[in-house]
């Protein structure tokens, strides 16, 4: 398909994928969401929130325009349907369209310009991904010590969390402004850094392998608290401590953890509480608790199965509406096979 070719067909789905509901429900994008006047504001696949801020609504010209008051990103239909999608919408603009001509029922060659009528049976959209590995582990490679970066260490600071402590257990670094960054950290405005988002952590899944990075903001500024990779997946994934990727690795009792005592386990909920539980215990301490930090998503039956029989969880999550979700999504997984207890913000482990 030439160029120009490919710009006629996305000009014709645009004008066909107008209703921002059903495309939204069939994406899978419209739970949690609540309308407004022309569309509905969804929870926003650029970044992880708890309440819906991406407007995806019809524009006065008649096509769908996504704009997120959260994050600021902007875009149009393909931009949707890319990252719904775990896409890039330039980057695989000749498979988003290829999904985007089949959510509009019109044919994705060039084989006549037929407007069939819409499919209305779900399409079964290919999984979501994580950013690639080696994207990952370059990003993490590039990062400084938490301490070389000022910002960082005044946010830590300010959080009584420990410098010296982030750096000995590497839980956490920080993102230098003349790093090289993959496309998915930061949208399509600015990078994380730029934003001011660079303190960055590190998300395993439920076999311990670093799968992506989270960025936290650490100067006042607009927007989310954090971001996660633009485009991509992050469910299923953790923070987690030296002693917590030594469950999620090995889905055993570690052979460091005194045969006498269970196995203690501490789960918290962001990367404040993440990093104060996982600077509080000495690494000669031999009781420790791994510690494992959870984010909207996080916890899967995957995760909760690496967790030892017998374990002694302490669930140290929010006590509000989602902090108490994650808690019975955790309490759930593992009832009947550990002891679980549900910590308050404070308290000792
Ligand atoms: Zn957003």
């Amino acid at each position: 398909m030439t160029l120009a070719q490919s710009s006629n067909r996305a000009d014709e789905i645009r004008r066909v994928l107008t209703d921002a509901r059903e495309l939204c429900v069939r994406l899978g994008l419209a739970e949690g969401a609540r309308p407004q006047s022309h569309g509905l504001f969804v929870p926003c696949p650029w970044h992880n929130e708890r309440t819906p801020s991406c407007s995806v609504r019809r524009a006065p010209d008649g096509t769908l325009s996504v704009h997120c008051f959260g994050c600021d990103v902007s875009g149009d239909v393909f931009d949707l349907i890319a990252v719904a999608n775990g896409l890039n919408s330039r980057r695989d603009f000749p498979r988003v369209l290829r999904i985007a001509a089949e959510l509009a029922g019109v044919p994705s060659d060039l084989g006549g310009a037929h407007r069939g009528p819409p499919i209305r049976a779900r399409r079964v959209l290919p999984e979501p991904r994580y950013p690639p590995v080696e994207d990952v582990a370059g990003l993490w490679a590039a990062c400084r010590p938490v301490g070389d970066v000022s910002e960082v260490a005044a946010w830590l600071h300010s959080r009584a969390l420990d410098a010296g402590a982030v750096e000995d257990f590497d839980l956490a670094r920080a993102l230098p402004l003349a790093a090289r960054l993959p496309e998915w950290a930061g949208s399509r405005w600015q990078t994380w850094g730029q934003a001011g988002y660079r303190l960055v952590l590190p998300m395993f899944d439920s076999h311990g392998v670093m799968r992506s990075l989270r960025a936290r903001r650490v100067v006042a500024g607009e927007g989310p608290k954090n971001l996660a990779p633009a485009g991509y997946r992050t469910g299923g994934l953790v923070m987690a401590d030296a002693l917590g990727r030594v469950l999620l690795t090995s889905g055993k009792r570690p052979e460091s953890c005194p045969e006498s005592v269970p196995v203690r386990i501490i789960v918290a909920e962001g990367e404040p509480d993440f990093l104060t539980w996982a600077t509080r215990f000495s690494d000669a301490d031999e009781t420790a608790p791994a510690v494992l930090g959870v984010v909207s998503g996080s916890w899967t039956s995957g995760i909760a199965e690496r967790l030892p029989d017998g374990a002694r969880v302490t669930i140290r999550t929010d006590p509000d509406d989602a902090g108490e979700r994650y808690a019975c999504a955790v309490f759930e997984s593992l009832r009947g096979r550990c002891t679980i207890l549900r910590g308050g913000l404070r308290g000792v482990a």
